[in-house]
């Protein structure tokens, strides 16, 4: 659980002007993706809100994880995640980020993404339509804004979790222990 400090007056600037300019990190795994095109040009221009997307994990704040993952997929969504600066955010978009979804008894893919990962905003639906994209980065952006979108803290913080239970999914380890 992290504490809710008091924000100084630089802290507070910080946080409103990162709300405003964020870069986004589409990791297109699950179908949920198809909604990302229309969300992005201009039928409803995410830029507007002061949104655009990355190119790599180095220049992104957040990163879009956009359904189902499989085992071997959530390997590489760790060492991206890992390879992001901080502060960083995670939004998990469609149900089966949040419990399967319809893949929840599937052999080879993950229920909970936040076992794996500090999921910062959810975005439930099967698949969430543009709306609910743009609500749900609104939403984030209203949380940074306010200091209360640490995911990237706790992920710090419980490292040794966050690891047992990839570790407990991902057989063969081969990341470094420390990735950032
Ligand atoms: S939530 Fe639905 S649309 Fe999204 S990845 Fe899962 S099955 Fe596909």
């Amino acid at each position: 659980m992290i504490e809710k400090k008091k924000r100084n007056i630089f802290q507070i600037i910080d946080d409103w002007a990162s709300a405003r300019s964020l870069w986004l990190l589409m990791y297109c795994t699950g179908c949920g993706a198809i909604e990302l095109p229309p969300t992005m040009t201009s039928r409803y221009d995410m830029e507007r809100f002061g949104i655009a997307p990355a190119g790599t994990p180095r220049q992104a704040d957040i990163l879009l994880i956009t359904g189902y993952l499989s085992i071997k997929t959530l390997k590489r969504v760790i060492r991206a995640y890992e390879q992001m600066q901080s502060p960083k955010y995670v939004i998990g978009l469609g149900s089966c980020t949040i419990n399967g979804g319809m893949y929840w008894d599937s052999y080879n893919t993950i229920k909970m993404l936040d076992l794996y990962l500090p999921v910062d905003i959810w975005i439930a639906g099967c698949m969430p339509r543009p709306e609910s994209v743009i609500g749900g980065l609104n939403k984030l952006s209203d949380i940074i804004k306010a200091g209360e979108a640490n995911g990237w803290k706790k992920y710090n913080e419980n490292l040794k979790w966050y690891r047992a239970n990839q570790k407990k999914v991902i057989k063969k380890w081969d990341l470094p222990e420390f990735n950032y």
